[in-house]
């Protein structure tokens, strides 16, 4: 469910029309629903209100502060992974002490930074890492809070760059080579072991692979107990997938129902990472279109956003919904939405069966909150779009659209180019 609805054969989010979205703000630019963010939010942490649990929103995929307020004012912690993204939380006022730290690369400045920030947990992928982080906390004279980030070889059943949990994958320490790394862990003198975590991949439709990596890590946890080693929270990262097409995705509710049996009287605050299952159908790409072309029988309708604005048709051949904000009674074709970029995979749908779209008519790309903007680029020069929050009747520009002047910002021609 979510608030962009047609209204008089008109496409609107909440209370307002796209049209006039487009008319003060121009194209191409990404809108969300206050509404639908708040409630897709609430349904996923209300899941799991019968256990300890804490959700860390995904950073990754939709970064924007007004979008982390949104989540903080919720009680919400976040999953960051870049000292950019904890410096984002910062700014959008997300308790520092609800913040969970993951990545296989994290720098001994970020690390430090998170370390002042005081954060709760750090998701430690290596054993190199740990030691990092001990040198580190001890230069401070902090504790660092670890959890081990364990891989549990299971497979999320997902698009390949998108599956995290499986051996061949970078991410994590094996599953079998755990229990040897929390010993050395313990023995470690400026790290305090908070818990154990995973996160198995994204874009997960079924829910038994989720319940596979929490019993193996429930498995790990009472090894460890045995041990003396004390664990507190349990990370079962996010990944929990969307409708963009024809899936069928557990609803949160079912998810939490299966992991609460799994956990039983697993003696745990859980953590959740979730992303895409907030922000992934609460946002749209609102584009214009440029001209339609036919290339001998193949028609070709292009539009004011390309693969830098949204990448994921071009990098996962994700599909994305195409819809008129004007629909009307007209006769429909097989076509292909591209962009401007120099680049055949630059497409943002396929061969898909559209109405025949007209030159300058507003086209959406429907469930583009998740993994749009965050992985936008000024590929090909092009100013990075605007980002508009609605709340009822109201809009916000919560990210203003570049300017060419932002483009070259931070360059210049050395001295030796004017001699
Ligand atoms: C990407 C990522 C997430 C969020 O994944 P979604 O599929 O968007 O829910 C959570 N945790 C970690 C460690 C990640 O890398």
């Amino acid at each position: 469910m979510n608030d962009f609805h047609y209204r008089n054969n008109e496409l609107w989010c909440e209370e307002v029309p796209l049209k006039a979205i487009a008319r003060k703000v121009g194209t191409p630019t990404y809108v969300y629903s206050r509404h639908t963010l708040e409630r897709h939010f609430s349904v996923f942490d209300e899941a799991f209100e019968k256990i300890d649990h804490l959700v860390c929103f995904a950073v990754k995929s939709n970064s924007n502060v007004a979008i982390l307020r949104i989540f903080a004012r919720e009680g919400g912690g976040v999953d960051i992974v870049s000292g950019g993204e904890l410096y984002r939380a910062l700014q959008a006022g997300v308790d520092p002490g609800k913040v969970v730290y993951s990545g296989v690369g994290k720098r001994v400045d970020e690390i430090e930074f998170a370390l002042e920030a005081g954060i709760l947990l750090f998701n430690v992928e290596s054993l190199q890492e740990l030691e990092v982080i001990d040198a580190c906390a001890g230069r401070l004279g902090k504790k660092a809070p670890i959890a081990l980030r364990v891989n549990p070889d299971v497979d999320p059943q997902t698009h390949p760059y998108i599956s995290t949990g499986l051996k061949e994958n970078k991410f994590g320490i094996n599953v079998k080579k755990s229990l040897e790394a929390y010993r050395q862990a313990r023995n470690l003198p400026n790290v305090e072991i908070k818990g154990v975590s995973c996160h198995i991949g994204s874009q997960l439709t079924k829910i038994s692979p989720f319940v596979d990596a929490l019993k193996r890590l429930k498995r790990l946890v009472s090894l460890l107990r045995k041990e003396g080693i004390r664990i507190r929270y349990l990370d079962l990262g996010g990944g929990l997938g969307i409708t963009y097409r024809e899936e069928e995705p557990p609803h949160p509710s079912d998810y939490a129902r299966a992991i609460i049996k799994t956990a039983k009287d697993l003696d745990v605050t859980f953590i959740f990472e979730p992303g895409r299952v907030i922000v992934g159908n609460a946002g749209i790409l609102l584009t214009k279109v440029l001209y339609t072309k036919t290339n001998d029988d193949k028609r070709f309708i292009v539009v004011d956003a390309g693969m830098n604005d949204l990448i994921r048709p071009s990098l996962y051949s994700s599909y994305h919904g195409i819809q008129p904000v004007l629909k009307s009674r007209r006769e429909t074709a097989t076509a292909d939405v591209v962009g401007p970029i120099c680049e055949s995979g630059d497409y943002l749908a396929k061969g898909r069966d559209l109405p025949l779209f007209e030159r300058n008519e507003l086209m959406a790309v429907m469930s583009a909150g998740a993994y749009g903007f965050t992985m936008s680029s000024n590929y090909n020069s092009r100013p990075r779009a605007a980002e508009v929050l609605v709340d009822g009747n109201r809009i916000s520009v919560i990210r203003k659209r570049e300017t060419y002047r932002d483009l070259v910002r931070g360059e210049r021609i050395p001295e030796f180019l004017s001699e």
